[in-house]
């Protein structure tokens, strides 16, 4: 093949006057590593971006959201491994072999753990899964997911006695979000856009310890390490505005590396504060009790509850 490519050396192993190939070159940092010192490079990250965020203790538990991809999975894998107390909770949205596959993936990650994941089913909860409930309401299939994982989130967790619940979100996915909110300047968006929000109004704190990590060292890691995942993609998802961002967001990075990261953590520094000032008049007014669940909401029946209703009377949109 024409031109000749040559691994670059591990630099730690180089250090000390080793030789061995690199597993990953990570052009942000300028840095290549082997197997052994990429991983434990993966987690010692993990581990600061908990403690800079004070995200939670070790005497927390913490309730990671799964659905069977790598992000989550990697980091329902990661807190363990770190001596976290996290336990992996999963619902199962009922979107056929997308779903079947995403739950034997989350399944096989807790027998490795030795933990049981919980597991909410949509269809026991609610009343129907997603490509069914989606009709009864306006808006993306996304969205409406969205809220419906949400509500299950919050819910569970305060049932469970659990106060920190833990997502898998990606510098990648960070930083490309950031970009389509300030662009589109979805202020009510921005005020809420930081790794750790505190509890609040009956919410558990939301954490998001894999925000200063890349999605290919997510998936190198789990590769590595031989973390379960599911490589499919919701097919009820409209991702291609996700990816068009994402796309944009890699086009910068390539452009001038560092980028991705500085643009998100720079934020977080800088302008974060400012419109953390503004938040009670950006993110939605006064919650109440829904009348019928209880759970916390901005009107008298909480979303889920009125879906329940609608799909009871099959009120469909
Ligand atoms: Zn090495
Ligand atoms: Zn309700």
């Amino acid at each position: 093949m024409g031109r000749k490519f040559k691994k670059k050396l591990c630099q730690i192993c180089k250090q000390k006057g080793l030789r061995k190939e690199s597993v990953i070159y990570m052009k942000e940092h300028r840095l290549a590593l082997c197997k052994e010192h990429f991983i434990e490079w993966f987690e010692k990250r993990v581990k600061e971006t908990i403690k800079e965020f004070k995200m939670f203790s070790p005497s927390e538990k913490v309730l990671v959201a799964v659905s069977g991809g790598k992000d989550s999975q990697t980091l329902w894998y990661v807190l363990n491994k770190l001596g976290y107390n996290a336990d992996g909770f999963f619902i199962n949205l009922g979107i056929g072999d997308y779903s079947e596959e995403s739950l034997q993936k989350v399944k096989e990650l807790g027998k490795i753990l030795g933990k049981e994941p919980y597991i909410v089913d949509l269809k026991e909860k609610v009343g129907a899964p997603l490509p069914v409930l989606k009709n009864f309401v306006l808006g993306t299939a996304c969205s409406v997911c969205g809220r419906i994982k949400r509500y299950h989130f919050n819910k569970i967790a305060r049932e469970l006695g659990y106060r920190v619940v833990a997502t898998g979100h990606n510098l990648d996915d960070e930083s490309s979000s950031l970009l389509a909110n300030l662009i589109n300047w979805n202020l009510k968006y921005l005020a809420r856009k930081y790794p750790v929000l505190p509890e609040e109004k009956g919410f558990p704190r939301k954490v998001k310890p894999l925000v200063k990590l890349t999605e290919e060292q997510i998936k190198t890691y789990a590769d590595l390490v031989g973390v379960p995942y599911t490589n499919r993609s919701c097919p009820l998802g409209d991702t291609a505005n996700l990816h068009f961002y994402k796309h944009l967001m890699e086009e910068i990075e390539n452009h001038a590396r560092g980028t991705k990261y500085r643009f998100y953590f720079e934020f977080l520094k800088k302008v974060f504060p400012i419109f953390n000032t503004l938040k009670e008049e950006l993110v939605e007014g006064e919650l109440q009790k829904c009348k019928i669940c209880g759970e916390p909401s901005p009107s008298e029946i909480c979303f889920v509850c009125r879906l329940k209703e609608r799909l009871q009377k099959k009120e469909t949109h």
